[in-house]
């Protein structure tokens, strides 16, 4: 397995909720591989940090403030990538929330659907704006961070749950409309990553993933990994699935021994 994928050079690409956690790393490995980075997310003081360490090692990269439960903000991430780099290429929609975590019948229905526009809509948002860009291009690729719980039910989360589900329906559908078209739309559920919205998980206390002991969490490291490949066409027989880093098949093939 080579240790950057040439292929991905001169590539650019968005990456949302990139100010910490998965995004972050995934922002400097697709740096890493040669692609120029935007990084969205709505603190923009830390992804500038970020952008400037990347620019500091020879990267292209570039913060914009982006709040992609806002579809202008979205949109404007997509023409600073245009101005900046020329093009866009790969979309990773990282952005998400598992907060505020609460039963049904406990849960505040503004905040539920806060999350909903975050980690549905913000998904719909990116492919809305970037697949006109794509499809001039004739080629791209989105990535849209998906979970475990998106097939699966988990108390307290069912804003998380019923939105990764959602945001798996929009993997599966851009897939169906425009892979003859050379877009790969494909989602990753990482698995239990060692970053802040496992802490926040931890604190809840109200189900099972709230129970696991840190130390089983994986680095953010390792699915920044993933998605570089992914972005590569090795990945193209996952597009409109999941692709989960608990499937040691899949792990192999990425180069992931952990
Ligand atoms: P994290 O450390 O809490 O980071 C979340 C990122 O999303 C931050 O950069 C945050 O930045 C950004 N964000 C939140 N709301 C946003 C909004 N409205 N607009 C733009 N950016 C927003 O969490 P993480 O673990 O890295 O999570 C990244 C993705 O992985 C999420 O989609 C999550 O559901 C998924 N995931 C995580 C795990 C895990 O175990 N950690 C497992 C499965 C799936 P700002 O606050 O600056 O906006």
């Amino acid at each position: 397995m080579p240790d950057t994928f040439p292929e991905l050079a001169g590539k650019a690409a968005i990456v949302t909720g990139a100010s910490r956690g998965i995004g972050a790393a995934a922002a400097r490995e697709l740096a890493r591989h040669g692609v120029a980075v935007v990084l969205a997310a709505r603190t923009l003081e830390a992804s500038e940090m970020i952008a400037a360490e990347i620019r500091q090692t020879g990267g292209r990269a570039v913060a914009v403030a982006c709040d992609v439960s806002h579809y202008d903000d979205v949109a404007a991430a997509v023409r600073a990538c245009q101005d900046e780099f020329g093009r866009l290429d790969i979309l990773v929609s990282n952005a998400g929330v598992v907060e505020p975590i609460a039963r049904l019948a406990d849960s505040d229905p503004e905040a539920w659907a806060h999350a909903a526009d975050i980690n549905f809509k913000g998904v719909y948002f990116g492919l809305r704006a970037a697949l006109p860009v794509m499809l001039d291009q004739k080629a791209g690729v989105v990535i849209n961070i998906s979970s475990g719980a998106a097939t699966g039910a988990l108390e307290g989360w069912s804003h998380y749950c019923a939105s990764k589900a959602a945001a798996l329906s929009l993997t599966r559908c851009a897939d169906k409309e425009y892979r003859e078209q050379g877009i790969r739309v494909m989602g990753l559920s990482p698995g239990t990553v060692a970053t802040e919205m496992q802490v926040l998980i931890k604190a809840s206390g109200i189900n099972p993933v709230s129970q696991l002991d840190p130390a089983v969490h994986i680095l953010p490291e390792i699915p920044a990994r993933a998605i570089a490949w992914m972005c590569t066409e090795a990945a193209a027989d996952y597009c409109g699935t999941d692709l989960s880093l608990r499937d040691e098949k899949a792990c192999r093939r990425i180069g992931l021994d952990y």
